[in-house]
């Protein structure tokens, strides 16, 4: 049998502390808790038919994985092998903080076979990690930097966040200065968004939360490109950057419409022509086991194209106009003829080749450029 390639996330929803800007689906637990999700995890997992699949690529994200007992990663990727046959050169990512991390948990993700590490940084100035409410200052994310580095990791991420508050050109220069300099293979930088129900919405909405002003954050937007660019970091998604050959594979699938299945609380699906997530609730998740049934939505031809258009243009190598034709025996310009047209005569979208890809400019105002592909 002809195996599906099939990339699959892992939900882990625990943090040392939230912090004040995040809207994600995490937050503190008692290892009691933590012990009570591992099972019914490992439930949800051992009670998935994996057979017609081969695992490409596994992402363990959250939360913050890191801040578990690694015996209990080391058992979701065993249970995750018991299930799937996974491709010989599987990317297998997880995410961690600065601080969450000892030699012994590091050898555990090795022998796991984790052979990519995702740490959240988001600034190498104390000032503003007090500010955004992280567990951890600069020195703590050198030592584990170093740490990582020191047992063999190769394939290392580096969050980095823009628009903080008073964030200046020059703070942004000196963060992204530090990080280039430790060489990581992959830097992601991810504009601020202010989330209703975080301390930080609070803030803003009481005019207490001091953002750079669009000219700003427009100049920083650049310099961050330019200065990426220059050290032979290539952009290719919008917040997304790395050396040659080393592009996430797994976001790649997100953004390329391939079959993905999420694990644990809030993990969403694609599977066909069908999408489908996990309850939020943990409470109800462990109640039933992993098996609590999923949120699921039928897609329809239109959504889709929507979709083919507004997560492919996320990468800076656009869609080609060949496979829409492929997946959905219609042109493009049959579809989108007139958005196209009207996008390229404001130099938002060039065509080249076959391929529609944003420009810079189009990039900077991609989310409303996105919304215009909605049919
Ligand atoms: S560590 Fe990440 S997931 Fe956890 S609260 Fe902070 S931003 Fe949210």
């Amino acid at each position: 049998m002809n195996k599906k390639p099939l990339a699959v996330y892992i939900h882990i929803p625990f943090c040392e502390q939230k912090c004040r800007y995040c809207d994600f689906l995490s937050g503190q637990g008692s290892e009691q808790l933590k012990l009570a999700y591992f099972r019914a995890l490992m439930h949800e997992i051992g009670h998935t038919d994996g057979s017609q699949y081969i695992v490409t690529s596994v992402y363990i994200g959250g939360g913050t994985p890191s801040c578990v007992q690694s015996i209990y990663i080391v058992k979701i990727m065993d249970a995750l092998r018991a299930r799937f046959e996974f491709a010989p050169k599987a990317e297998i990512s997880m995410e961690m903080n600065p601080g969450t991390v000892r030699k012994s948990s590091l050898a555990d993700y090795k022998s796991a076979g984790i052979n990519r590490l995702s740490i959240g940084l988001q600034s190498t100035h104390d000032s503003e990690l007090r500010s955004l409410g992280r567990i951890h200052d600069y020195k703590t994310f050198l030592n584990t930097y170093e740490l990582v580095r020191s047992r063999g990791f190769n394939n290392v991420n580096i969050d980095l966040m823009s628009s903080l508050p008073h964030q200046t050109k020059e703070k942004m220069e000196k963060s992204l200065e530090r990080v280039i300099k430790l060489a990581p293979e992959h830097i992601s930088v991810y504009s601020l968004i202010i989330e209703e129900g975080t301390p930080f919405y609070n803030l803003y909405e009481k005019g207490e939360l001091e953002l750079p002003d669009e000219d700003t954050e427009i100049r920083i937007d650049r310099m961050v490109r330019r200065t990426l660019a220059e050290n032979g970091y290539g952009r290719y998604e919008i917040s997304n950057f790395s050396k040659p050959g080393y592009e996430c594979r797994h976001n790649l699938v997100y953004w390329n419409r391939g079959e993905y299945l999420g694990f644990g609380i809030g993990a969403a699906s694609l599977l066909g022509h069908t999408r489908f997530s996990n309850t939020r609730n943990i409470k109800k998740y462990i109640d039933a086991n992993g098996m609590s049934g999923t949120n699921v939505q039928k897609l329809t031809v239109n959504d889709e194209m929507a979709e083919f258009m507004f997560l492919g243009l996320r990468k800076v190598e656009g869609i080609k106009e060949e496979d829409f034709q492929k997946c959905f025996g219609k042109t493009l310009r049959e579809v989108y003829g007139d958005v196209l047209e009207n996008q390229w005569g404001m130099g938002m979208i060039t065509y080249k080749d076959g391929r529609w890809a944003f420009t810079e400019k189009g990039m900077d105002v991609s989310n409303t450029l996105m919304s215009e592909y909605l049919l």
